[in-house]
């Protein structure tokens, strides 16, 4: 029998490829969804449907995720992964960075559960992780917009988690630490670029997207009646 349809945000690089890799790997047929169309075809990986869509753009993901059901049936699992940090101080950045952010981060995954979840609340089952991190929990320099987008992934995963928990639905929230992908080169502020690398070789170095595309995957794996709230996860020598 196969395996329930995967739907991964931001998967053309970084956490969101990495876990592309490893619901391939576990033999799931996949909804990949980015802009960047030619980065996911490049996988080649089998079973597997890529997008070219906006997270912004609510019709787009939602007519994208229909397209897939179509060819392989219902959500299994969505992964909202496509988030941007854009790094700086308040009274010096350009307002549309936090806006960005704002639309991507927030907005973007919104618009993923909202594509999922009446279906999901019908079946009684399924399971929405969102990608948020531990700029989720605690606040740091240069972070403000950046931790607002985060605290309120973690505040809206809960919200829905409690709403939805009496119908089989599961919500996780999987918070890393740093983790070596492209994230930071978005960041317009060199300095502010500089002094995150250099703090992040001071520490050893960041974890890689497979291991936290491995936590992903611990939280879907679980029992139907068990539901992993949160996964927080960093370098052992990140300290805060
Ligand atoms: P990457 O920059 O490598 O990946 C980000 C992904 O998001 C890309 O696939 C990008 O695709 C996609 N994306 C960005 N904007 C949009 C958009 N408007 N519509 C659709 N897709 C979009 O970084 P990461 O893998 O690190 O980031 C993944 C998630 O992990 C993010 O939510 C990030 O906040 C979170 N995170 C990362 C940490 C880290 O240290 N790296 C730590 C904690 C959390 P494309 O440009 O092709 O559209």
């Amino acid at each position: 029998m196969s395996k329930p349809l995967v739907v991964i945000t931001g998967a053309s690089s970084g956490i969101g490829a990495a876990t592309a890799q490893a619901f391939s790997a576990a033999g799931h047929p996949l909804l990949l969804l980015s802009r960047r169309l030619d980065r996911m075809e490049q996988f080649g990986l089998p079973e597997t449907l890529c997008i070219g869509v906006d997270v912004t753009d609510t019709a787009a993901v939602k007519a994208a995720i229909e397209q897939a059901e179509t060819q392989y049936g219902p959500v299994g699992c969505l992964v909202n992964n496509a988030g941007v940090m854009l790094l700086g101080q308040v009274d010096v950045q350009d307002p549309a960075e936090w806006q960005t952010m704002l639309n991507v981060n927030v907005m973007g995954v919104l618009n993923g559960i909202h594509a999922v979840l009446a279906g999901m609340k019908q079946r009684g089952a399924g399971t929405i992780v969102n990608i948020s991190s531990v700029a989720g929990r605690k606040t740091f320099p240069d972070h403000a917009a950046y931790c607002a987008t985060k605290f309120a992934v973690h505040a809206l995963t809960e919200n829905i988690r409690e709403e939805v928990s009496g119908t089989g639905v599961r919500l996780a929230v999987i918070a890393p630490g740093v983790v070596e992908t492209e994230l930071l080169s978005h960041t317009t502020d060199e300095g502010i670029k500089a002094g995150y690398q250099e703090w992040k070789q001071d520490i050893g170095g960041a974890i890689g997207p497979e291991v936290v595309a491995d936590a992903i995957m611990f939280a879907y794996n679980q029992p139907p009646n068990v539901c992993i709230r949160e996964i927080v996860l960093a370098p052992t020598s990140q300290q805060a």
